[in-house]
């Protein structure tokens, strides 16, 4: 299954990735852990996107969509994967289309975590990432509304939402059967 993860900072997107990672046998591809990585590693591509990160900013695209390229191209990635984090707007979602129409392939679904403002920025200042600081956090959620929100429109023909409050668990019971087109 080739998924895309949708949801404000903080909607608990990569703890459901873990779990749906298991339960679907695909890879989860984090293009904020993998930024996160090259970070810690120092690398040359982490140097260049370490301000992004501190700030809240999206790292540009070229450089995202390179990185996600790549990531695609491995073989663990060849039958399907839960992207999450990736893509963050609506130019990126034309470079992800390109990269799978390439390959003839297509995405299943997009699963959007619905869940309020108030109750994900409670839950990042609990978290206390690096970048999780009030005035950062704001910053993303004004980030994800302008830049990415606009993505379930653009995916609108298979967006699948789910409610994103409650128990871990059960949450990713309702994104299984919701996938499955179980009501
Ligand atoms: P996340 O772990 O998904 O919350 O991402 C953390 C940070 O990584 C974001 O605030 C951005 O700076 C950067 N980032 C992650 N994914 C993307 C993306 N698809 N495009 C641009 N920047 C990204």
């Amino acid at each position: 299954m080739r998924l895309v993860l949708v949801g404000p900072p903080g909607a608990g997107k990569g703890t459901q990735a873990a779990l749906l990672k298991q339960k679907l046998a695909v890879p989860h591809i984090s293009t904020g852990d993998l930024f996160r990585a090259h970070i810690s590693e120092q690398t040359d591509l982490g140097k260049e996107v370490q301000e992004y990160l501190d700030s809240g900013e999206l790292v540009p695209d070229e450089v995202t969509n390179q990185m996600v390229r790549e990531r695609l191209a491995q073989p663990d990635a060849a039958d399907g994967f839960l992207l999450d984090g990736f893509p963050r707007n609506v130019a990126q979602a034309g470079v992800l289309g390109e990269i799978l129409a390439a390959e003839g392939q297509r995405l299943d679904a997009v699963v959007e975590f619905k869940v309020d403002e108030d109750v994900v920025v409670e839950r990042l200042l609990a978290r206390g990432r690096s970048d999780d600081k009030e005035d950062v956090i704001r910053h993303r959620q004004e980030v994800y509304r302008n830049e990415t929100a606009p993505l379930l429109d653009y995916y609108s023909d298979i967006v699948v939402a789910i409610d994103a409050v409650g128990d871990v668990e059960e949450i990713s019971e309702r994104a299984l059967s919701a996938l499955r087109g179980d009501r």
